[in-house]
């Protein structure tokens, strides 16, 4: 079986023919169906984050080899649970495994990822995917996972205000899982298709540029990372409220103050970053139609097709790329 791998080297990126995965011990190999794009693997695209490899972090594929002794996982469709943790050091016994010692991020850190026909991951970090729930649906268990690992970093309790700065995948999932907890959300955007979605969740919305800077948000959750949206968050976040950061984002420029945090200190503005979360969770959120996701799912690329995008400005907004080997 052949094993084409999307390989970032160097600053470039190309298709690569690279040998068959072997299972090595407490590692399976995924035969890759479906790799979400994500704003992670933009950011490889664009030298903007510093990887060599396979990056990837949206994973969906079948167990394709195991070790003897997880053979019960042979032929099972997964997603793959992109953080790897030690699970025995200080962080990992504490529960808090995203801030492990010895932490790799499939894709991203230390850990080639899934954009190729095969991928090799610990058994650890499998998550099952019910029959019922198909492969354009499971993709989005990753970053579904990310939005309840942001829902997490705060109290919604009452009538808690929240502004969602963004209208990409993350963004909109984010927005679902917020509503659920009884929150008054509002999503400010600028892709109108998507956000006629938002209507039919019953989740307010606005064009980016008509709302009121009017400091008023209890929490203000920032999906984009582009320059003027964090920007604007301090605008929005009410005194001693707080902002939540899903995305790094990079403020470059020569010279000039890029990024003026004095809101954040005047207004003693609590500013929370948010990464992975719980994928297992996430799964079940998905099965159980808990959330929805198919509205979500942008256009569809081959393998082959990647090298040609994966520095598109435009890849993380709107949408969801879907690629499929
Ligand atoms: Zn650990």
């Amino acid at each position: 079986m052949s094993n084409r791998s999307l390989v970032v080297q160097g600053g470039s990126v190309s298709l690569e023919a690279r040998p068959s995965l072997q299972p090595v011990s407490g590692q399976v190999v995924v035969q890759v169906s479906r790799v979400g794009l994500s704003h992670l693997d933009a950011a490889i695209g664009q030298g903007r984050m510093e990887f060599e490899g396979v990056p990837g972090q949206e994973i969906v594929g079948k167990v394709a080899a195991t070790d003897p002794e997880d053979s019960g996982w042979l032929s099972r469709r997964v997603v793959v649970d992109p953080l790897l943790a030690c699970g025995s050091c200080q962080w990992c016994i504490a529960g808090l495994r995203e801030h492990c010692g010895q932490r790799r991020i499939i894709g991203r850190e230390q850990a080639d990822g899934g954009l190729a026909e095969q991928v090799l991951v610990p058994v650890s970090s499998l998550v099952p995917v019910p029959d019922h729930v198909d492969d354009d649906s499971a993709v989005f268990a990753v970053p579904v996972a990310r939005a309840i690992q942001a829902s997490r970093q705060v109290r919604i309790e009452g009538k808690t205000y929240v502004t969602i700065v963004g209208d990409n995948a993350l963004a909109l999932l984010t927005a679902q899982v917020l509503v659920r907890l009884n929150a008054s959300v509002r999503v400010l955007g600028v892709h109108r298709e998507l956000m006629d979605r938002c209507e039919r969740w019953g989740i307010r919305h606005r064009h980016r540029d008509e709302a009121g800077h009017r400091a008023d948000q209890d929490i203000v959750v920032e999906c984009t990372g582009g320059q003027a949206e964090v920007v604007a968050t301090l605008g929005f976040v009410r005194p001693r409220g707080t902002i939540i950061q899903m995305v790094a984002p990079q403020i470059v420029g020569a010279g000039g103050t890029l990024l003026d945090l004095r809101r954040l200190v005047d207004g003693e503005v609590r500013l929370i970053g948010s990464s992975f979360g719980p994928v297992a969770e996430a799964m079940d959120l998905i099965a159980t139609d808990g959330i929805d996701v198919v509205s979500l799912v942008g256009v569809r690329r081959r393998l082959e097709d990647v090298p040609g995008i994966l520095g598109d400005p435009q890849l993380a907004t709107g949408r969801k790329v879907l690629i499929s080997p």
